[in-house]
This record gives C-alpha cells, sequence and structure tokens, in this order.
C-alpha cells in the first residue's frame, strides 16, 4: 500500500461523519503537503472499486465516503448536510423474514437534524 493510500484510509477511518473527496483532501494534505488533489480522487475510485470503502450519493451536494463497506443506515441532516452512521436493530433479520433471503445491499437514509444541530435550534 502506498503512503498516501495509507493516509487517505487513515483519514476516512478516524470520522464519522463521512467525508466528502475535498475534505479528505484538505484533511490528507495536513499528514502529506505533497498530496494532489488528483491522488486522492484516483485512491477513492480504486478504493471504492475494490470494496475497501463505499460512496454514499450526496443528497443535491457532493458525494460522501464511508469507511465501512458493511450495509448500514445513515441520517442525512437537513441542517448541517452531514451524513452519520445510525443503528437499526434487527433490519438484517428483518429484510430476511421478509424477502426470505439476505440483501446483498441497501440503502437506507432518513432526513433529519443530526444531534448537534437540534442543540443549536
Ligand atoms: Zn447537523
Ligand atoms: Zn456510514
Amino acid at each position: 500500500m502506498t503512503r498516501q493510500r495509507a493516509v487517505i484510509l487513515e483519514v476516512l477511518r478516524s470520522d464519522k461523519r463521512h467525508h466528502t473527496a475535498e475534505e479528505i483532501f484538505e484533511l490528507a494534505k495536513k499528514h502529506l503537503p505533497t498530496i494532489s488533489r488528483a491522488t486522492v480522487y484516483n485512491n477513492l475510485h480504486a478504493l471504492e472499486k475494490e470494496c475497501f470503502i463505499r460512496r454514499i450519493s450526496g443528497d443535491g451536494g457532493p458525494d460522501r465516503y464511508d469507511n465501512a463497506f458493511i450495509p448500514h443506515g445513515h441520517l442525512l441532516c437537513t441542517r448541517c448536510g452531514g451524513v452519520f452512521d445510525i443503528d437499526v436493530p434487527n433490519f438484517d433479520g428483518w429484510i430476511k423474514e421478509s424477502l426470505g433471503t439476505d440483501a446483498e445491499s441497501y440503502e437506507l437514509k432518513i432526513r433529519a437534524k443530526c444531534p448537534a444541530c437540534r442543540v443549536q435550534d
């Protein structure tokens, strides 16, 4: 693994907010000042293809990246635009019971205010 890729993965793992490619580039630069935007974007595409990370299509905004590849739900904050993991207890069990098979993938997005934004209102 290249040093650039290791830094990009480290950035992805260090935050629960699900960064955009641009945010990942800014954070990676703090560790590797010489890293280029193209390197970051190319590595993100490669990591997604190799199933290390998952891309979440943004709600009108830029796509975001998730370091967990296992399917899980997301809260899309309608105020700050952040994307956060949510745990829906036994959602996988419910799918299996309803469909009679496991889901190969799913996208669960719930739009609401995140806890930090709720405090500010
Ligand atoms: Zn928020
Ligand atoms: Zn996630």
